[in-house]
């Protein structure tokens, strides 16, 4: 067996520079590694350079469908809503304003001011009223903790989702991707010349285009925004080509190498992000020379294609987060029940606790509920 070399830089792959890559980035929630495909290096340099931006360009998706990943959260992230605020979306779908608020309105009679605070937590608005005490020490602090209110609500406008696709360094973390599932599958790196010619040189030419003319994967499941990473090389054609597919939605076709003299070959691996589950997936790669160029070219995105593309899975992301949402929110309402109904720790729940308990439950669950009929409302 020859000695495996880094496809990118080129060194030989020992056994102190090995590196155990991932096939589908860990931060879109990747889940197989392989080893002998790039040095120690390389992982940590332009590897990771690139995933970072393919990442960001795609955390929208991974916290709209709550992705699971093997290490760290997708990062909270801020949106602008419709209604021109600003909030920080986070992975669970729980949402926050994104810096406290504080306002001195002068009373009319001049004798004084009114001070707003919306503080993110408890902690927080403990804080910012410690700053008003030295502003004005006359105020009674005790007496306005007292009176806080921990209050929970919905916004009622759209987060406007900024997605954007494309650039060469999100670009060449797709292609390295195709390419690991090449050289996993036995295609040496130097035979994909295409690929490690883009992922190396600078200026070089993209490899890679969109794809929407039809739907290469011949067994879609209904709902999944799936990644899916499939390659077939061709004796006959002597193309290896790539597809890359990640949230259902951002569909790529790569060409690989077109001097390929290996036997007739076929892999797809392809997961299911939000459980991390493997997925078997049929994917046709029948695409000649003309298709991979036009698709280079922006050719094979029909009018309609992408936006078809997300309706097929945005339900899921809508079901997924409705139901985190209610899990957070009976789960904190039965905690604020509990804590606030009367009864010690361990004692028995008396009549007089239990009256108590759902009307406890009811303040907690009060917002989730009007706001699901709202949102309800809208939708008819
Ligand atoms: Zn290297």
């Amino acid at each position: 067996m020859t000695t495996p070399i880094c496809a990118l830089c080129e060194k030989e792959i020992t056994q102190e520079n090995d590196t155990k890559e991932h096939l589908i980035p860990n931060a879109i929630g990747g889940r197989r590694k392989l080893k002998g495909f790039i040095c120690e290096s390389c992982n940590n340099t332009s590897g990771d350079d690139w995933e970072s931006a393919l990442a960001k360009q795609l955390n929208p998706l991974s916290l709209f469908f709550g992705i699971s990943r093997e290490r760290g959260e997708a990062p909270s992230q801020l949106f602008e809503t419709t209604g021109s605020d600003r909030l920080k979306l986070n992975l669970h779908g729980s949402m926050d304003i994104e810096k406290p608020l504080y306002s001195e309105t002068p009373l009319e009679s001049g004798s004084g001011v009114q001070i707003q605070i919306k503080a993110r937590s408890m902690p927080e608005a403990k804080r910012m009223l410690q700053g008003v005490k030295r502003k004005y020490p006359q105020v009674d602090l005790n007496e306005l903790l007292d009176n806080a209110k921990s209050e929970s609500s919905y916004c009622s406008d759209m987060l406007k989702f900024n997605l954007s696709f494309g650039g060469h360094e999100a670009g060449r973390s797709i292609v390295k991707s195709a390419l690991a599932l090449a050289v996993s599958s036995g295609i040496p790196a130097e035979i994909c010349g295409e690929a490690t010619n883009y992922l190396r040189k600078e200026d070089s030419e993209a490899c890679f285009g969109y794809f929407y003319a039809s739907d290469l994967i011949k067994n879609r499941p209904e709902g999944i925004p799936l990644h899916c990473v499939s390659i077939k090389g061709c004796s006959k054609t002597k193309q290896v080509i790539g597809y890359v597919e990640y949230f259902g939605v951002q569909r790529v076709v790569l060409c690989l190498s077109d001097s390929y003299e290996g036997e007739d070959i076929s892999n797809t691996y392809a997961i299911n992000p939000i459980t991390g589950e493997e997925l078997s997936l049929i994917v046709e790669l029948d695409l000649s020379n003309g298709d991979i160029r036009e698709a280079y070219d922006y050719k094979k995105i029909p009018e309609g294609s992408v936006e078809a593309a997300f309706d097929k899975v945005i339900p899921t992301g809508m079901e997924a987060s409705f139901e985190k949402e209610k899990n957070r929110v009976v789960n904190q309402a039965v905690k604020h029940a509990f804590e606030n109904c009367g009864a010690k720790e361990g004692e028995m729940l008396m009549p007089e606790h239990i009256n108590k308990l759902t009307g406890l439950m009811m303040e907690k669950l009060e917002p989730f509920i009007l706001h699901q009929l709202a949102q309800s409302r809208k939708k008819k």
